[in-house]
Order: structure tokens, then sequence, then C-alpha cells
């Protein structure tokens, strides 16, 4: 018997009673939803992780691509599955290493001790045999270049792995509550979305546009940015699209074009708590900054703000430099799709001179001038719903 396997690792210690089970049951179903096009795979729970199996050999790259954007994996090692016998265990372990040269150690780790060698033993007979089937080998048990771990577990079962890879971490998605996603085509906002999902918030997203003034690319753009975060999002994401045509039209004739801006936002944010209301969503999560842009002055953000009354805001890059956010976007692959060069409709009708330190009466005046219910009430109930999938 051998077989392929990857042996998953999460941060288990962190957890107890109900919890614990709660976090595990919603990893597993995560991890199995990831990789439900990978023919014949299994997941299955193992003491203390979860193990893939079942997968063909030309699918292995693919569980792992899959597996480094699951929040809650901390970390995963590609793996043999042998029997617990000491044949096996040299010739798989010969095997892992007969392409390698420079240093290594063996590392053994014997639960089952009811195997007659300890682990001292096993890595030392592996060692000696790996030493004399490859001679390009040698042993430094200091800083090896390679280290052969041999996983001795119970039922007769052996892993044998060389390769650690790093995990996103975090909490799985689906532990910490449902958040609506304020998703724009810029770059902030998905990274916002990744961190959030990343600390196992289950993510929805809510999109402005103000079509025909927006164009179809921009749409795209925004559908395919919803697909790299479906990604880390359990696989999926389903994405509210909210027109604000009419309404930006309105505060466009009827308004001082110095609040525009704090106008679209706070229609913006009155259309998201109503949607979390409605769709049983826990929290709002945006991609503001605090800095200097208009929109993001500490004065802007109570502004608008301040028409969300039962809904936590989260917003996880407030304290971020544009080039930390950069970094993750990169990162995450949404980068190069913010950066094409559509219009937001916040880009729209944008006055020279926003106001950046807005004062709230002077802000509801504006509104007072528009009939604001009956146009927030237009956008939300022609709003469009859109499920993506992961690639
Ligand atoms: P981003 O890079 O995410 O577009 P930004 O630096 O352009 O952000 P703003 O335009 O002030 O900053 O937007 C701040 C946040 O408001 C965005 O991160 C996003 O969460 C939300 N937002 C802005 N425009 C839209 C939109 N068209 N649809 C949905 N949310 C939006
Ligand atoms: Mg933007």
């Amino acid at each position: 018997m051998m077989e392929k396997v990857v042996l998953i690792r999460y941060g288990e210690i962190f957890l107890k009673g109900k919890n614990r089970n709660f976090f595990e049951n919603t990893l597993e179903n995560n991890i199995k939803n990831a990789l439900i096009s990978v023919d014949n795979v299994n997941v299955a729970k193992i003491p203390g992780r979860f193990m893939v199996s079942g997968f063909g050999e030309f699918d292995e790259d693919i569980v792992i691509n899959k597996l480094k954007k699951i929040a809650g994996i901390y970390s995963f090692s590609p793996a043999v599955l042998i029997e617990t016998q000491m044949e096996e265990i040299i010739s798989a372990s010969i095997d892992q290493l007969s392409d390698e040269q420079g240093t290594f150690k063996v590392v053994t780790n014997r639960a089952d001790k009811s195997f007659p060698l300890n682990s001292m033993e096993i890595s030392r007979l592996v060692g000696g045999r790996i030493l004399s089937a490859n001679r390009n080998l040698k042993v430094d048990v200091i800083n090896p270049q390679h280290i052969l771990n041999i996983d001795v577990r119970e039922n007769k079962r052996t892993y044998i792995f060389t390769k650690t890879i790093k995990g996103i971490g975090g909490m799985p998605v689906g532990c910490s509550g449902k958040g609506l996603l304020l998703l724009s085509g810029g770059i902030d906002s998905p990274v916002a979305g990744f961190m959030m999902a990343k600390r196992g918030a289950k993510l929805y997203a809510l999109h402005f546009h103000s079509f025909p003034y927006t164009s179809e690319l921009a749409r795209l753009k925004v559908e395919e940015l919803s697909q790299k975060i479906a990604e880390y999002n359990a696989g999926e994401l389903t994405v509210f699209m909210c027109s604000m045509t009419k309404y930006q039209e309105m505060i466009n004739r009827n308004c001082n074009p110095i609040y525009n801006i704090t106008l679209l936002r706070r229609a913006m944010f009155t259309v998201a708590e109503r949607l979390c209301k409605e769709k049983g969503i826990d929290m709002i999560i945006s991609g503001e900054n605090l800095g200097q842009v208009a929109s993001q002055t500490i004065e802007s953000m109570t502004v608008v703000s301040n028409v969300v009354k039962d809904i936590p805001i989260m917003r996880p890059l407030i304290a971020f430099d544009k080039q930390e956010t950069i970094d993750i976007a990169r990162q995450i692959d949404t980068y190069d799709i913010s950066i094409r060069p559509y219009e937001d409709c916040c880009t729209i009708f944008v006055p020279d001179n926003p106001v950046t330190r807005p004062k709230l009466f002077k802000v509801e005046a504006e509104e007072k001038k528009l009939d604001f219910d009956k146009l927030v009430d237009e956008s939300y109930e022609t709003m469009e719903t859109v499920v993506i999938k992961a690639r």
C-alpha cells in the first residue's frame, strides 16, 4: 500500500469544546467545497489534522493551489501514506529523496508506541539507508537542506513527507458571521474582503454602478474581481449589483456639487444596511483607509457612517499604507484587474473641490433637496443578484 495524500494542519490549539467542533466542521466543508472539481478526491478527519487523498497524480498541483487559499489552514504537506512496516518506510523514504542532493536529516515522530523501534532508532536506520542509496546526500543535523519527516501514526499508518507549505492561516470562512463587502472596482475593497474572509467572515458583495455612465466593462471587472474573492470565500461570492444612476442624476441636478461624494456614500451605506438586515448579514465591510482623500477623512467617514444605525462597519485597511494594500492585492491576484482604467460611480460627477470636512447639518440640508428615501427605495428594489463561482 502506498498512496499520495496531503496532510493539513490548522490552529486547533487555540480552540476548546464546542468551538473546536464548529471550527473543524466548517473547515472540513470548506476544503470539500474547494476541491469539488477534483476527481475522486476524499477529505477525511484524522487526529488533529485533515487528510486529502484519492486525487490523481496530475491533480496534485490543483489540490495544492486550492489549499493555499483556504482560511484556517496553517500549513500542509504533500505526503505518502504507507503501512507501518520498516522495509516500506525505508523504501518510501529513499524514494522521497531520490532526486535530491546536499544535506538532509530524518525527523521521526512516533505516535504509535507499539511499534518496536523508537523514533531515534527509526531515524538512524532510515538515514543510513538513504545515505547508501543516494551518494549525493550527506547528513547535517544542525542545518540540513532537506528534512525527511516520518510520522508513525496509529492503525499502522505512516506518513512520509519533505515539504511543508504555508497556508494563509486565520479562521475558516463561516466561523465569524457574515459580512457585506462594499466592492468597487478599485484596489482596496477586494483586499478588505480577503482580510475579513481570512478572519472567518462569510462574504457577500454589494457593488454600485451608474450604468450607462459606468460601462459594461466596469461591471465585467467587478465580476472578475468577485471570481478571485470567491476562491477565498468557500468557492463562491453572491454579488448584489445596485444602480445609483437616478440618484446621482438627482444630486447632480439639485445639490451643491461639493457634497456629491458625501451624498452618494450616504446612500450607499443606507442601501448596505438595509440589505444586511434583509439577508441576515452581520456587518458591512469597506475598504476605507484613513487619509487625505476627501471621502476618507475622519469627518467624512463620520458623516457617512451616521446613516448606519444597527450594523457594525468594519474597515480592515483603516491603518494601512497604500503599498501594504498593494502587496496583498498582488498576493491575492486582484491587482492587475483593479488597475484597469474603467469609470466607477464614485468617479463620475465628481466636483473639483469636494468637501473634506463635511458638517452633518449641511449634508442633511442638501439631502432635503431630494426625495432621499424614495430614490434609495428605487435603487434597492431594482438591485440584481449574481452568484459568482470560483474557477
Ligand atoms: P477602492 O480601491 O476599494 O475603490 P478607494 O481608495 O477608491 O477604494 P473610495 O472611493 O473612497 O476609496 O471608496 C472607499 C470604499 O467605499 C471602497 O473601498 C469600497 O468599500 C466602497 N466603495 C466605493 N465605491 C464603491 C462602489 N462603486 N460600489 C461599492 N462599494 C464602493
Ligand atoms: Mg475606488
